[in-house]
């Protein structure tokens, strides 16, 4: 099975609701000491592609971005 594109949190748009690391711990954790959320693992097969979709649209913020 391929994998799905790199993709990372915009840290000047999060606003640290969590959602993503909710939705995709095995992609999103917090940045050390902060609440803000960083991408650690982009290393996700596409069956994953239905869910990075669907937190990149809910994220409130429209922080997580595919990497050009
Ligand atoms: S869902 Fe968006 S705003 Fe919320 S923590 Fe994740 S990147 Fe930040």
């Amino acid at each position: 099975m391929g994998k799905i594109p790199e993709f990372y949190v915009d840290a000047d748009l999060c606003t640290e609701c969590g959602d993503c690391m909710t939705a995709i711990p095995e992609a999103f954790r917090k940045v050390a000491g902060e609440e803000l959320a960083e991408v650690y693992n982009t290393n996700l097969d596409e069956s994953y592609l239905p869910k990075v979709e669907k937190i990149m649209a809910d994220c409130p913020a429209s922080a997580i971005l595919w990497k050009k």
